[in-house]
């Protein structure tokens, strides 16, 4: 497993406190962080990555949300309410594929669901930040108005483009969320060795970054809590075996959902390089559950800053 920036003993020790969230602090940084899980399922490890080993890829969506005293986020939203409904709207070539995954789920909840049962007021959130715009990232933002949601200018021309080619994002969602949409504005503020950023707080408590290849810009979020940091990386890579031995996507699923598939193998190679240089980084690809409960356990969980890490 990728390492987690703190044992699992000490994990444990800090969640027993925080197995629900608290209110806010005052003190500037995130003061929590917590794991919102809209779904769960069991995928054949194979498709994990190619060549991966596991026999049974323990499978996720899942939101994390950062409680800040300038504004909660969540990051990635999970599925539509609509989800079953908008699988009718993909191409035909990628429908089959789409209502596989979703009908092999063990449950599913909407994104208001999946936040009340964490503790969290759906209508407190200041910004929904999906790390990319696929239904199962940004898809749950559709019931989660009037929060604003954040994406780079090169993924809304890509919602655009799906528009008027329907692929892999259901027309009705994007019209549903777009409304919403909302600018990331990357400086060229390097942050541990990517070339551009954007720091949501201005406290370095949340910093994106582009993690372009799955979509045309697709995201990195760096979380810092306290004196640990963690890296959302989206669907750069499902699985952590793929960044701990470089491996690709595999065959079947970067066919059906890979943009670009050398710039996403470029992307793997970059996080592998990444995590030898800053193993003390907890790397958390979107959909690997065992990645999520290295981090918290179980779900829905709170890790609080003040709890030590
Ligand atoms: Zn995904």
């Amino acid at each position: 497993m990728i390492r987690t920036a703190v044992s699992l003993a000490a994990a444990a020790l800090l969640l027993a406190a925080c197995a629900a969230p608290t209110a806010t602090t005052s003190a500037a940084g995130a003061s929590q962080l917590c794991w919102v899980e809209f779904s769960r399922g069991e995928v054949p490890g194979a498709l994990g990555a190619a060549g991966a080993t596991r026999a049974v890829w323990p499978n996720t969506a899942s939101g994390l949300l950062v409680r800040h005293p300038r504004g909660d986020v969540l990051i990635d939203a999970g599925w539509s309410a609509n989800a079953l409904a908008e699988m009718a709207e993909l191409s035909p070539q990628k429908r089959p594929m789409a209502e596989r995954v979703i009908g092999g789920l063990q449950w599913r909840l909407s994104a208001p669901e999946a936040l009340r049962r964490a503790g969290h007021a759906p209508q407190s959130l200041a910004w929904i930040l999906p790390t990319h715009t696929h239904y199962d990232h940004m898809g749950g933002a559709a019931d989660l108005a009037p929060t604003p949601v954040l994406v780079a200018p090169a993924e809304r021309a890509y919602l655009q483009a799906q528009l008027r080619t329907p692929d892999v994002v259901a027309a009705s969602n994007i019209r549903a969320v777009s409304p919403r949409l909302r600018d990331i504005a990357f400086s060229a503020r390097p942050y541990l060795g990517f070339d551009s950023s954007f720091d949501l707080h201005g406290d370095g408590s949340v910093v994106v970054v582009p993690l372009p290849g799955h979509t045309p810009r697709s995201v990195g979020v760096f979380v810092t809590l306290g004196t640990r940091r963690v890296f959302h990386i989206g669907d750069a890579a499902y699985v952590s075996e793929a960044i701990e031995r470089g491996l690709p996507k595999s065959a079947q699923l970067r066919a059906f959902a890979d943009d670009d598939g050398p710039a996403t193998d470029a992307a793997v190679r970059r996080l592998a390089a990444f995590h030898r240089e800053h193993p003390e980084i907890a790397i958390v690809p979107a959909h690997d559950r065992e990645a999520w409960q290295a981090l918290f356990g179980d779900a829905p969980r709170c890790i609080a800053a003040n709890s030590g890490g």
